[in-house]
């Protein structure tokens, strides 16, 4: 990747997105800004795709086989469409629009993600967030959550809230993880202007779903992540003529290095091979999907790819090439 479609802004790092193709059977293509070359993480976010709206007559719809994850958790927010997640901890869940799905991956699982015969859009946000090394053979979890939605400015000050995970303006969610997080979605009527309060020991990144919305006088393109460092209490943001939806994500910076590798987050190159031999041995580690029923050409478990001729190397916060 070359470093072409990033601007810097002194207090704005704004990651554009790229297209990645998902692969297999379907069509489906998803905007990605985590990992950046300039930059890994957002907090201990450490992966962002965005798609949609995709009219599932023309992609397929989403169909992923059961696939491996170590030491991350994945959240999945829908903003249309219905997803039925299956894992190897033997839950069974619909992801719903409004809803707060957090897998906890640990040591290791595997998980089918299949949209549903009825879901006929398909748009939302795939997330990841790393495990600190202290909790990441931590046992395999799933925790649910629908926020309330509250609105901090008062009921006709134009802003919507749904914290996904931590705290914002007042609002705050059960769903717990083992380092300081936020996850939120913001809904901003036309026009609004809103000095969102945050967190100083947090770093932020802004998430353009919809609409139009500057941060801190920074224009944040649709699909792009505005990052902003730590020691602000307050976002400006505001939101233009159609309003906006975004995604807000925070964290304490994240400070361990990490080697992610296809859906592996590892300490190092020899536990990643170590974690794809285990998935290729159909070993105890990451267990089984029940139930799963994909497309006719889709296979009942996602292989790992080959790993690159070269070491695999860490990566810290502020990202290494890869
Ligand atoms: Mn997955």
């Amino acid at each position: 990747m070359s470093a072409t479609g990033t601007a810097q802004a002194p207090d704005v790092q704004l990651l554009e997105p790229r297209d990645v193709p998902l692969g297999g059977q379907r069509a489906m293509t998803v905007r990605r800004t985590l990992p950046a070359r300039q930059r890994s993480f957002v907090g201990a976010w450490c992966f962002a795709d965005h798609y949609g709206p995709d009219d599932v007559a023309e992609t397929g719809g989403m169909d992923v086989a059961p696939h491996p994850h170590t030491g991350l958790a994945t959240v999945s927010w829908l903003f249309e469409g219905e997803i039925e997640h299956r894992d190897s901890a033997g839950v069974v869940a619909c992801v719903r629009p409004g809803e707060m799905n957090l897998m906890t991956a640990g040591a290791g699982i595997c998980h089918s993600e299949v949209s549903t015969a009825e879901t006929t859009a398909l748009h939302g946000v795939q997330l990841w967030v790393v495990l600190p090394e202290h909790a990441a053979d931590a046992p395999r979890d799933f925790q649910h959550h629908r926020p309330s939605p509250t609105h901090p400015a008062g009921p006709e000050g134009g802003v919507e809230l749904r914290v996904m995970v931590g705290e914002l303006a007042g609002q705050s969610s059960p769903v717990t993880f083992p380092t300081p997080l936020l996850g939120a979605e913001v809904r901003l009527a036309p026009g609004t202007t809103w000095r969102a309060p945050v967190d100083p020991a947090y770093e932020h990144g802004v998430l353009l779903d919809v609409g139009s919305v500057t941060v801190e006088g920074v224009d944040v393109g649709r699909g792009a992540l505005a990052v902003l460092d730590t020691g602000r209490d307050a976002l400006t943001l505001v939101a233009g003529e159609g309003g906006a939806r975004l995604m807000l994500l925070g964290g304490e910076p994240f400070t361990e290095e990490i080697v992610l590798w296809w859906n592996f987050v590892g300490r190092s190159h020899d536990e990643v091979v170590a974690f794809r031999e285990a998935w290729q041995a159909e070993g105890d580690r990451f267990g089984a999907v029940e139930g799963y029923v994909g497309g006719e050409d889709t296979p009942q478990r996602i292989p790992a790819p080959e790993l690159p001729g070269v070491r695999l190397k860490a990566r810290g916060r502020l990202g290494r090439g890869f």
